[in-house]
């Protein structure tokens, strides 16, 4: 597997543009989404990516969403938040498979604000920590 530098949060879309959040700073809260859909080309980059049949891919590598209408990224046990994307390393907070990600990890967060890093600098701001890591957060779903 490849180990980018990059921490898994950026993945942000090339802007020139300003972003006002720090993925290096951050445990990867975004990595913890229970559902984080993998779109039938990115099941083709994955499979490409780990020289895997798709449907080897789909069954390794992907579950069935919540609702059951779609195809998600398996996770596994996350000292952090409890559970993670499978391909977030659990010590570094890296995304483990960078170049092969999701398009939906391509994208997050989608704008110049993390929702997740706002709180959680507000937080690190206000308990003297910079450190902090939050295991919750109380818009997640
Ligand atoms: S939760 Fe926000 S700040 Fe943290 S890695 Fe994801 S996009 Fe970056
Ligand atoms: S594929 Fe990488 S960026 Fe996407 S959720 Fe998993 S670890 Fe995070």
């Amino acid at each position: 597997m490849t180990h980018r530098t990059e921490s898994a949060g950026e993945r942000k879309v090339a802007s020139n543009l300003p972003v006002f959040y720090d993925c290096a700073s951050c445990h990867a809260y975004c990595c913890s989404y229970t559902d984080i859909p993998v779109s039938a080309s990115d099941l083709r980059r994955l499979a490409r990516h780990f020289a895997v049949d798709v449907d080897v891919a789909g069954l390794r590598y992907t579950k069935r969403s919540t609702d059951r209408k779609s195809r998600v990224l398996r996770h596994r046990r996350d000292a952090a938040f409890l559970s993670t994307c499978r391909f977030l390393d659990a010590d570094s907070r890296r995304c483990t498979i960078y170049d092969a990600r999701p398009d939906a990890c391509r994208q997050y967060p989608g704008g110049a604000r993390c929702g997740y890093y706002d709180f959680l600098a507000a937080e690190r701001r206000r308990q003297g920590d910079p450190a902090l890591v939050l295991a919750a957060w109380p818009t997640q779903t």
